[in-house]
């Protein structure tokens, strides 16, 4: 694959910024996923950046996730089978881990589980419920992170900051759901050291989460950072940066358009 297309040059170009952030931070880049968020991806780049090796997809519509999931899946794996046994061998067939980062609504958690490999979006008990009993036929663990509205502002999902230890405790003892963490989203326009101080403000609630013990060692993920704040998200010691723009292009794009055109 040539590093001469635009969206290999912008990967190229994140895949920089996250490694600069990270030392800037004495941090490990290796401990830091890169979740691209497809959500304004054409399919021509969707296929395009699983090309170039990245598998960890992001959505935040439930209907199109479970679209893509089914699409590109099949794109991998054929992909992976051309040209014989030797190279197959060399670049054994990946699978594509879908990430939801919107809001779920309770209705729709039944068609998701089976498509999902991590929820970001868990901010309510009743929403935890319904994912734990549908999960129960699923002989699976479904791995969450608790999303914390920390910026407390305009945005209207996430539980609140002095609700998210208590929540995070009820969702402990569901058997099915496996806390992974915590995911937030930075405030819309404003400084950066604004922006900062929210991610600090969600950093410590993990570490308090981790004090006590809640999620046990499973919990160690901060998912925090899109395309205009990840470095900041590194600095308060994001392990999951959510892009989109930045790697695929600005609006104008939108498949929920397409589909419903
Ligand atoms: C769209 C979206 C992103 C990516 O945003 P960009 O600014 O395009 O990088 C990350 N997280 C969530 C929850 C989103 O909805």
């Amino acid at each position: 694959m040539s590093s001469s297309s635009p969206l290999a040059d912008r990967l190229k170009n994140v895949r920089e910024r996250i490694a600069q952030a990270a030392h800037k931070a004495h941090r490990d880049p290796a401990e830091i996923m890169l979740v691209a968020v497809t959500k304004n991806a054409a399919p021509e780049q969707v296929r395009e950046i699983l090309s170039l090796g990245v598998t960890d997809l992001g959505e935040s519509r439930v209907p199109n996730l479970i679209q893509r999931a089914g699409q590109f899946q099949e794109f991998l794996t054929r992909r992976a089978g051309v040209g014989g046994a030797a190279s197959s061998a060399l670049t054994p067939p990946h699978k594509i881990r879908w990430h939801m980062m919107g809001h779920l609504q309770r209705n729709k958690v039944k068609p998701l589980l089976p498509m999902v490999s991590i929820i970001h979006s868990l901010d309510s008990l009743r929403l935890a419920e319904e994912i734990e009993a549908h999960s129960a036929k699923l002989e699976r663990r479904i791995p969450v992170l608790l999303q914390i509205n920390a910026a407390e502002e305009s945005q209207k999902f996430g539980v609140a900051v002095g609700a998210a230890i208590h929540l995070a405790e009820q969702i402990d003892t569901m058997p099915k759901l496996q806390l992974y963490g915590v995911m937030t989203m930075g405030p819309l326009n404003q400084p950066p050291a604004v922006v900062q101080a929210v991610f600090a403000r969600v950093r410590e609630i993990f570490e308090e989460m981790r004090w006590h013990k809640i999620g046990g060692s499973s919990l160690r993920h901060l998912s925090m950072g899109m395309s205009d704040d990840f470095e900041l998200a590194i600095a308060e010691g994001a392990t999951m940066v959510r892009v989109g723009s930045a790697l695929f292009g600005g609006a104008g794009l939108d498949h929920d358009q397409e589909a419903s055109a």
